[in-house]
């Protein structure tokens, strides 16, 4: 079957593989790709940053983002059937910790879990893939234009659930929140906080004008653009919130962030930050306050299986509170041999996905 690979350690080194036909084993389903999304973690895998090949394998098959159609099933398998459109997850457990022996490899300690289309396991970007049940997970019709989001929806369901998880220390709920950054995570999180009902802030760099500030807004937000204003007079222009998505990529924005906080509230950062930046920050200030308003930050990263599912039904209640929002996220479909335009930076918008199959 024909796949697109990266020669990991090597820059530039995304091609079509020739790569041999996924045969299920028992207890398996047979998955068609249908389409891929395409994030920073690809450009940077295809940059040689990081990425991993599957042992006695030459080249990593990318692709996280997924979405397919089941085509057959395996002797023992319950709960799908072909024509089923599924999501997988990208994480799998290790062997050795007990987070990853008790469903959270998501919160994996030793390290040694691996990831399809980052470390270690081939991912989604090929014609078809083999997948234990466990892993999957049926996307019915009412989302499955925008089933694709999924598992970046995952992400920031998983950072919205563990702050509130966090937050049942107050007496009080959480009811108004900031999101930084409205690329699809920035995005796909002020949805997650909206079906909720917190009162959401999102706050980019992009104009009002822009297509984010419109899917913002559809979604009940309000939009602060920081093109005319800049960061460091936010915190004169919009309320202290309780919640904090940290979704921009940008360390210094992190920081920013922490000093934000209503008292009592809680940051969560979404970004893994490239490079090694450094910025000089207000040490003693950021750690009085975050002592004297008892604020906490925490970082979040990957998903479990309970969040997949929170996703799913989070998506479902802003499809139906929001029709057609989610789907704007998207705003550039390629054909899957235009994947190079892409990684050539051509392409501009939201999310774009490679369309593989049909
Ligand atoms: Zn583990």
């Amino acid at each position: 079957m024909k796949a697109i690979a990266v020669i990991p350690g090597k820059a530039n080194s995304l091609h079509f593989e020739d790569a041999p036909d996924p045969v299920p084993e028992a207890g398996e389903v047979l998955v068609r790709v249908l389409r891929v999304g395409l994030c920073g973690t690809d450009a940077e895998i295809n940059a040689a940053l990081y990425g991993e090949a599957p042992a006695g394998s030459s080249y990593l098959i990318l692709g996280h983002e997924n979405f397919g159609v089941v085509e057959s099933v395996g002797s023992g398998v319950e709960g799908f059937k072909p024509g089923d459109t599924v999501v997988a997850s990208v994480r799998r457990p290790c062997t050795e910790c007990f987070n990853c022996q008790h469903g959270r490899a998501d919160l994996c300690t030793s390290g040694h879990y691996t990831e399809r289309g980052i470390k270690g396991r081939h991912g989604y970007m090929a014609e078809r893939y083999a997948e234990s049940p466990e892993f999957l997970f049926k996307i019915d019709k009412a989302i499955r234009e925008i089933g694709v989001l999924l598992e970046p929806m995952t992400i920031v369901e998983k950072g919205v659930a563990e702050s509130l998880q966090i937050q049942k220390r107050l007496p009080s709920t959480p009811r108004t929140a900031v999101v930084f950054g409205a690329g699809p995570v920035g995005l796909l999180g002020a949805a997650a906080l909206r079906v909720r009902d917190l009162d959401t802030i999102v706050v980019s760099m992009e104009p009002e004008t822009d297509i984010r500030a419109e899917i913002a807004k559809q979604m009940g937000c309000r939009y602060h653009s920081v093109a005319s204003s800049p960061l460091d007079k936010l915190a004169t222009q919009i309320p202290a919130p309780d919640i904090i998505l940290e979704c921009t990529g940008s360390s210094a924005v992190g920081f920013a962030a922490m000093q934000m906080l209503a008292a009592d509230g809680i940051l969560c950062l979404l970004s893994v930050t490239g490079g090694d930046k450094t910025e000089l920050v207000h040490a003693a200030e950021i750690n009085r306050d975050l002592v004297l308003r008892n604020n906490v930050v925490f970082g979040s990263v990957n998903a479990s299986p309970t969040h997949y599912r929170l996703a799913i039904r989070a998506m479902k209640a802003a499809e139906k509170k929001w029709p057609g929002a989610l789907g704007k996220l998207i705003t550039t479909r390629l054909p899957w041999t235009d994947f190079a335009k892409w990684f050539d930076r051509q392409v501009s918008g939201i999310k774009t996905t490679l369309e593989i199959g049909s």
